[in-house]
């Protein structure tokens, strides 16, 4: 395995990137690496004027029908874990190397880095390009503004690697992650005369009544998907806040809810029963409540991947990779959002799920010389492809 990979990944994990602080730290290191080599750099700052941004590379022609190498940059809290280290210090033992995000993922960053060299040391046939987002363990919020770059200003790719820790197989299907905020404004009053107002919990509590009602429809009459457990769409109310004291009509009320759509599903199977069903009541209730207000809006929106079935990711991993099996997994990726941008899409990268988000996160050695291995048949790939 290549030194570099274990300098720039010690170099990788030492930016402190969880998804609530800024990682233009870290992507201004990796954009002055690649400047230094030659390799032109765009930057893709937040749009909100939050202090985050993507980063894309081009190294190859600036054409279209290139190969995305994709990861994100930021990483999950370390509070609260039992860490036997400095989780923002590598520490190699065992044959693994110990940091937070070395398997998720800037093990797979640090490869990409080190390989410029190879990517550029030939002139390459197929661009690749490195893709690098922000607040994906959020909720994949960053890559979006990053895809509506691409074949705009940016060229447009024939095919996408999410990097994520699959243990290097091949992950062509996963769930959908969505998540909705709905916001209840009813009238207060006393609670003595509770008819005069309009309780915004009482509300909230009809409509989450609906919502289970769904739910069960849902689990009843699916989609379905064997490949997933549970194998039909999933939904979980996961935050309810509303009214200020005892005594007082709730005049607000807000829950947080999440959809986990297997291929095939969508939360609209919800949100357009559950707006006919608001609707009716605002209807109802706006005779004697004029401002009453039922609002749902979406926040997180991270699409299934949908398995391609001879895709040309799965089938340029399969040739590089010997592979013949595919998996399912059992986490949502960037993976899908490539995918609805109109590209083939496939996960496939080093370190294990299972090592991701835990204490004493860690990635193997033999992983990321394996991940060394497919980027090094990819770039000979693409010098003749
Ligand atoms: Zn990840």
């Amino acid at each position: 395995m290549l030194p570099a990979t274990v300098a720039l990944l010690d170099r990788l994990v030492a930016f402190d990137t969880v998804s609530s602080r800024s990682n233009l730290g870290l992507i201004r290191w990796i954009g002055d690496y690649l400047a230094e080599r030659g390799v032109a750099v765009e930057i893709v700052p937040a749009p909100d004027g939050q202090p985050k941004a993507n980063l894309w590379a081009t190294i190859g022609p600036q054409k279209d029908g290139g190969i995305v190498l994709s990861g994100h940059t930021d990483v999950v809290p370390v509070e609260g874990q039992p860490w036997s280290s400095d989780p923002f210090k590598l520490l190699a033992a065992n044959d693994r190397l110990y940091g937070r995000g070395t398997s998720d993922m800037k093990g797979f960053i640090a490869l990409c880095l080190a390989l410029v060299p190879e990517m550029l040391a030939q002139p390459l046939m197929t661009p690749l390009h490195f893709a690098f987002s922000f607040d994906e363990e959020i909720g994949c919020l960053g890559a979006p503004h990053l895809l509506k770059a691409i074949g705009a200003k940016l060229p447009r790719p024939r095919l996408a690697i999410i990097g994520e820790p699959t243990g290097m197989k091949l992950g062509v299907r996963h769930k959908g992650v969505y998540s909705f905020r709905t916001e209840i404004t009813g009238r207060d009053g006393h609670s003595s005369q509770p008819e005069r107002g309009l309780n915004a919990i009482s509300l909230a509590a009809e409509l989450i009544g609906e919502i289970t009602r769904l739910y069960d429809g849902l689990r009843r009459d699916g989609p379905f998907d064997h490949a997933f457990d549970p194998p039909h769409s999933s939904l979980n109310i996961g935050v309810i806040e509303g009214g200020t004291a005892v005594n007082i009509i709730a005049r607000h009320c807000h829950f947080l809810w999440d959809f986990r759509a297997v291929p095939g599903g969508h939360p609209d199977q919800i949100l357009l029963p559950l707006a006919d069903f608001a609707a009716r009541r605002l209807a109802a209730i706006r005779r004697d409540f004029a401002d009453a207000a039922i609002v749902t809006t979406p926040r997180v929106s991270a699409p299934p991947l949908l398995e391609e079935h001879d895709g040309a990711a799965e089938a340029l991993l399969r040739l590089l990779t010997g592979a013949n099996e595919t998996v399912s997994l059992p986490f949502a990726t960037e993976a899908g959002q490539f995918q609805e941008a109109g590209m083939s899409a496939i996960v496939c990268g080093p370190g294990h799920i299972a090592q991701a988000h835990q204490p004493d996160e860690y990635i193997d050695l033999d992983q990321l010389a394996a991940g060394e291995a497919l980027l090094r048949r990819l770039i000979a790939w693409a010098r003749e492809n």
